[in-house]
């Protein structure tokens, strides 16, 4: 169920697996129409849930071959595009991450004391200077920076486009406009016919929310995007972004960019404010506002982007669990399974969640299998009207801590801590 990354990168290997498997994949709309055709394209080797609070669980051993393993992703989702011939603007050249005052100065290094706890080395994540990290991205405020070669950048709608042919080449069946209305072991019903399987994978993210009895078991949050058109050379002169790092600072109620292919800068952040009951609603609604906001954010973090016109806007829905840890899960007996719960960041979980799926299905013992978000199962999000006032009174302190950090440039304890306190963040 679910034609995003998870749903295809897990047909994808079971595909190559077994050639003799039959595989149906069910989509409500068309292939890539979830977040998973609309994101930031970071594919990027970071986890939603901290290091400590999975090895609390699971030991340091476990977590750091789960971090291994996220590491790894990146090149095999560059190695599928090149085997598939899949032209997603595939490009592997880190990560950068600012800080623009004294309070996210102390972040920076705060996580920087965090990863190297972690076993993260000088190769895995640099200090940088003034003059290195505006060598990378030339952002006037920037006081400090943290460089990672972890992360890739992709055209995402072209890689789940693609991805979705080279499943068909290899014998899946796509239905697209074909809405799952219920779904049980053996069993799944939809609008134009059933389908009797004895082993169904639930991959809807944040839809997962839509369907009986799973409103809380995740909380979907909206993110907004900008595109700005083609950039001259002389501005792309003035921002010295070269080469396709990703980008961002430390800001609560954060952004994200890259420097596409074709020269223009993406640009995303937060959007439209959870809907109450967990409704998932056309992302795009109240766009106008959202594209006003990021493109203000986009000129007070790159001031030369100057009078580049914006052109394009959009939204998507993602799916987050309450303890922000993601999961696989299959259940031999019953032939049920999911994944997903990635948050922001399922552009190259997805991937390792479609090859841990492949595996658990195929039965075969692997060190996948074994990694420890494999059968996890988070605990529910709160009730009406609490999850709407909890999740209103997030937004509302992160943009509170963030603008008393801005002003006074130091850490907002009031803000910030109530921040942490009600997030878990
Ligand atoms: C604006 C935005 C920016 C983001 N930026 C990044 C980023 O830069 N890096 C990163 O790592 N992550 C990012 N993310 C998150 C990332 O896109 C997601 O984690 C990932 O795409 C999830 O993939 P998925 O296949 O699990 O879910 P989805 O892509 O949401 O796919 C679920 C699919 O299920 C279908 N579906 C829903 N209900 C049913 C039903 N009843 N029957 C059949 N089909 C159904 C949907 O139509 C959809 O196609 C971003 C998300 C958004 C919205």
């Amino acid at each position: 169920m679910g034609a995003g990354f998870t749903g295809l990168w897990t047909a994808y290997y079971l595909a190559r697996r077994d050639p003799g498997l039959r595989i149906v994949v069910l989509e409500a709309d068309v292939a890539g129409a979830g977040a998973s055709g609309r994101n930031g394209g970071w594919a990027s080797a970071i986890l939603p849930i901290g290091w400590g609070t999975v090895a609390r669980r699971h030991g340091r051993e476990a977590t750091l071959a789960w971090q291994a393993a996220l590491d790894a992703t990146l090149d095999e989702i560059e190695a599928v595009c090149r085997r598939e011939g899949i032209d997603a603007g595939f490009a592997k050249d880190g990560f950068l991450e600012v800080a623009t005052n004294d309070a996210q100065v102390i972040e920076l290094r705060h996580e920087l004391d965090i990863a190297r706890r972690w076993a993260r080395s000088e190769a895995d994540l640099r200090l940088l200077s003034v003059t290195e990290a505006r060598d990378l991205v030339n952002a006037p405020a920037t006081r400090a920076g943290l460089f990672t070669p972890h992360c890739a950048v992709v055209q995402p709608a072209r890689l789940v486009r693609g991805l979705a042919r080279a499943v068909e080449r290899l014998g899946v069946t796509i239905h697209e406009r074909t809405p799952v209305t219920s779904a049980v072991p053996g069993l799944v019903t939809t609008p134009a016919g059933d389908v009797r399987a004895p082993i169904v994978l639930l991959a809807v993210e944040a839809y997962v929310t839509q369907l009986a009895g799973r409103r809380t078991e995740r909380l979907p949050v909206y993110s907004t995007m900008i595109a700005t058109e083609p950039l001259p050379e002389a501005t792309w002169a003035g921002i010295g972004w070269d080469r396709r790092v990703t980008f961002k600072d430390f800001r609560r109620r954060l952004f994200y960019a890259q420097r596409t292919a074709d020269g223009r800068i993406a640009f995303g952040g937060r959007g439209a404010p959870y809907r109450f009951g967990s409704r998932v609603e056309d992302p795009v609604a109240g766009l106008e506002r959202w594209r006003t906001e990021l493109h203000q954010t986009l000129l007070s973090v790159l001031p030369q982007v100057g009078s580049a016109a914006i052109t394009h806007a959009w939204g998507g829905v993602l799916g987050v669990p309450r303890d922000w840890m993601p999961s696989v899960r299959f259940d031999p007996l019953s032939g049920f399974g999911a994944a997903g719960g990635y948050s922001g960041d399922g552009v190259a979980l997805s991937n390792l969640a479609g090859r841990t799926l492949a595996d658990l299905v195929g039965g075969g013992d692997s060190d996948l299998v074994r990694l420890p978000w494999v059968g996890h199962r988070s605990r529910h999000w709160e009730p009406e009207p609490l999850r709407w006032v909890g999740t209103a009174l997030g937004e509302r302190l992160a943009g509170l801590a963030d603008a008393a950090e801005a002003r006074t440039g130091r850490s907002s304890a009031i803000w910030g801590r109530a921040f942490t306190t009600l997030t878990g963040r």
